[in-house]
């Protein structure tokens, strides 16, 4: 089957949420596919929890429509809706051993005793946790009670996973490594995966498709490469990758002028004299000593070592330029920076887009 053929397991359809005079969700407009692992990206308080509570049902759209497998579910409760969410904070029953935190669900509904057994022990291999059945849960570390949190979650074989924040209170050795199990699993099950996380990295790794939300609003929807390569403003561009986002003005199509200086760049369409905003990522910028060759110069403020490359912070026409190479300056060394044409993105100042099924619709 094309993927544009398969059907959407969820779709969200002009949904508001108003908490009193606050707006947390503003007209949410989001097709996810049967099979998919999405991920809500974005910062504190833009929504994302609300959006995958309101997925859950354990909070109820102030406007809009909600639909799961294809049958409205906006005012249907959460034990009734085909999805099961595994929370930040494990919420295991700790009065009950690692067998019973999995079986409570099945046990509720008056499954066979051997159903329950071979669904549970199913569900255990999964997450890689075989043989710890009857552990008590609180001798287990914070990645083994998530495990036990996520084989509870898939045992009732559900449609649709909600994941919020899973992995935020893991350690960053056990986060990369349940990073890497969760993508299996999901390839195993079979199910969506509908994650969210305020972790650019994690969402990068993990997703087919990535949802951006800044203050109750969608930004971007598109791949990791998409949203990566071709964030569709400056907020996205930010978010994503910490860049540099400049003040500038077209001058022409294919040229701009920030930093007191005119730049080739491969963008066109803006119009004459267009204020934009002009976004260069810090790995995009070539540092050296300065020369006649730089077509900016500063002076390093600060190096650090960030583990395989340096992060440097140049200041530079009144901008902080964060930049990123392999060879260390020092604080206080005077340096030319050179970027190429293809590497000045061009975006239009304050491009705000609403979305559905991946179109951008521009607002403004
Ligand atoms: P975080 O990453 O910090 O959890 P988030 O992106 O998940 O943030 P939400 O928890 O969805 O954000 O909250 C969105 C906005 O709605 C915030 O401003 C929050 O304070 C507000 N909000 C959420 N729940 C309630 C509530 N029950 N009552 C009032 N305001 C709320």
């Amino acid at each position: 089957m094309m993927q544009s053929e398969i059907k959407p397991i969820i779709e969200v359809k002009g949904v508001s949420k108003f908490f009193g005079e606050k707006t947390a969700l503003d007209n949410i407009n989001l097709s996810i596919k049967k099979g998919e692992f999405v991920t809500i990206l974005g910062p504190s308080g833009c929504g994302k929890t609300t959006l995958l509570r309101l997925i859950a049902g354990f909070q109820t759209a102030s406007e809009g429509v909600i639909r799961i497998a294809g049958e409205e579910i906006t005012q249907t409760p959460p034990h009734k809706r085909p999805v099961n969410t595994v929370f930040q904070k494990y919420a295991l029953f700790p009065h009950l051993n690692v067998y019973d935190n999995i079986a409570f669900g099945l046990k509720l509904k008056k499954k066979p005793k051997d159903t329950v057994l071979k669904k549970v022990k199913a569900a255990l291999k999964m997450v890689g946790m075989t043989d710890y059945e009857y552990r008590d849960v609180n001798s287990l570390s914070g990645g083994q009670q998530q495990r036990v949190a996520i084989a509870r979650a898939i045992v009732n074989e559900p449609e649709v996973l909600l994941l919020d924040e899973p992995l935020a209170a893991l350690d960053l050795k056990m986060r990369k490594d349940m990073q890497m199990e969760l993508k299996e699993m999901h390839k195993t099950l079979g199910i969506t995966f509908v994650y969210v996380t305020h972790d650019q990295e994690e969402a990068l790794t993990l997703s087919d498709t990535i949802v951006v939300m800044s203050e109750g609003r969608i930004q971007q929807i598109g791949t990791p490469t998409d949203i990566y390569n071709e964030p569709i403003n400056s907020f996205v561009a930010d978010f994503i990758g910490e860049s540099n986002i400049l003040n500038g003005v077209m001058v022409k199509d294919k040229l701009v002028h920030f930093c007191d200086r005119d730049f080739e760049c491969v963008d066109e369409g803006f119009g004459e004299n267009t204020p934009v905003d002009v976004v260069i990522r810090p790995e995009d910028l070539y540092i050296f000593p300065v020369s006649d060759m730089a077509q900016l110069r500063g002076t390093v403020q600060s190096c650090i070592f960030k583990g395989v490359h340096y992060e440097m912070v140049v200041l530079c026409h009144g901008y902080e330029f964060v930049v990123q190479d392999y060879h260390a300056f020092k604080a206080g060394t005077e340096v030319g920076m050179l970027v190429k044409p293809f590497d000045i993105h061009i975006m239009k100042k304050e491009r705000i887009c609403n979305t559905f099924e991946g179109k951008l619709i521009d607002e403004t």
